[in-house]
């Protein structure tokens, strides 16, 4: 059996046991130090527009303590892009507030702006005025930002910009992360780069992102001892994989262009195949990192009536992993109680799209396998 081929693997620069070292060296193993500071310095100057990150320890957490800053109690009711990870919605029930679940849009698969403003204006008329709008850029595609931000004005909701799948990517030459009232990001192990595991709030002010550390490091009053008057999260990041991520950071232009050579290598085998459409920046407003490069598969239109499940079964026989998208929160067992407002745009691309093998270390030799099973296979 040749050796399989990932969807998304963690991708080493060689630069991150020298700061890892200098951890172990200077005793900084702890939730405090020289790489924390150093890795959301390299984060602030690579986002510009004077952005403050506070780096903690997975992009939900971020997307908690983002939620909680932006002041969402028990009670309270969120918008949220249905078509996301679960990671997107989970911390508003961690809150005890309830998810609204919005449709998406066929050009980017992000928030639709008509169906986010029909879901506001149905819900102030229910007496409740959402306290945020979770919004993210799937698969690194940036989500109709003016489109989005326009509606979020008009009724004074916050936005939390989930740009955990992100990194890398821009609107109109702004990077992503960036857009947000608050903007959070991810380092998983399968990201565009990787801490191992960890995340960051992007935050506008000084005084919110020592608000989040805060928070993030027991929420401890300035006292002798232990003094507390606000629920605390143990939430930082550690200096170790701080560490890794400012070795990474040193490769993540590097990771985006390879990212989006896989893009073109999929746009280029798929462009003699009928039935299939490769997931494309809209204008060239748009600059996604094709953190995932997807597919759409219309069985009506293929030769024998293929459908997405029969592909992804023919590359699992060919050792190639690739994966349904992200099936929409509203259809999630946990979530499907909640409200949705929408016209079942996701459902349509969960049913026909699928991810593929898009990370930055795939080898000609795996692109040739790819290859060859499309032929095979169309
Ligand atoms: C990965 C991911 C998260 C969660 O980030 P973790 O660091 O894994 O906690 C949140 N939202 C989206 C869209 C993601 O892809």
């Amino acid at each position: 059996m040749s050796k399989r081929i990932f969807l998304s693997l963690a991708h080493e620069s060689g630069f991150e046991m020298q700061f890892i070292e200098d951890a172990f060296s200077s005793n900084w193993i702890t939730s405090e130090g020289p790489n924390i500071v150093g890795f959301e310095k390299s984060l602030e100057d690579y986002l510009g527009k004077d952005m403050f990150v506070a780096a903690l320890n997975s992009g939900t957490a971020s997307i908690h303590l983002g939620l909680v800053v932006l002041d969402v109690k028990a009670g309270d009711e969120v918008i949220c892009q249905s078509m996301t990870f679960s990671a997107s919605a989970n911390p508003i029930l961690y809150q005890g507030a309830t998810p609204v679940f919005i449709d998406s849009e066929k050009e980017t698969w992000n928030i639709c702006p008509i169906a986010l403003e029909e879901a506001i204006v149905d819900r102030i008329s229910k007496g409740k005025k959402p306290k945020a709008i979770i919004a993210v850029h799937l698969y690194g595609m940036p989500f109709k930002i003016e489109e989005v931000r326009a509606v979020a004005d008009k009724y004074e909701i916050p936005i939390l910009e989930d740009s955990a799948e992100a990194l890398g990517s821009s609107y109109k030459g702004q990077k992503c992360g960036t857009f947000g009232d608050i903007g959070i990001l991810s380092f998983n192990g399968n990201k565009i780069i990787t801490t191992s595991g960890g995340g960051a709030v992007v935050a506008k002010s000084k005084i919110q992102k020592d608000k989040i550390v805060f928070l993030s490091t027991q929420a401890r009053d300035n006292a002798p001892h232990y003094q507390h008057s606000e629920v605390g999260y143990n939430y930082r990041m550690s200096n170790i994989c701080a560490g890794i991520g400012r070795g990474q950071i040193e490769v993540l232009d590097k990771h985006v262009a390879l990212r989006r050579s896989m893009h073109d290598f999929y746009t280029s085998i798929c462009s003699q195949i009928e039935g299939i459409t490769v997931f494309e920046e809209p204008n060239q407003d748009y600059f996604s990192n094709y953190w995932l490069s997807a597919i759409l598969i219309d069985p009506a239109k293929t030769k024998n009536n293929t459908t997405r499940e029969d592909f992804r079964l023919f590359l699992e026989s060919s050792n190639i992993e690739s994966r349904p998208l992200w099936k929409p929160m509203h259809l999630q067992p946990i979530f499907e109680k909640y409200p949705y407002y929408g016209n079942n745009v996701a459902e349509e691309l969960f049913e026909n799209g699928l991810c593929l093998p898009s990370g930055s270390i795939l080898s000609s030799e795996d692109r040739d396998r790819i290859k060859e099973a499309f032929h095979k296979f169309f």
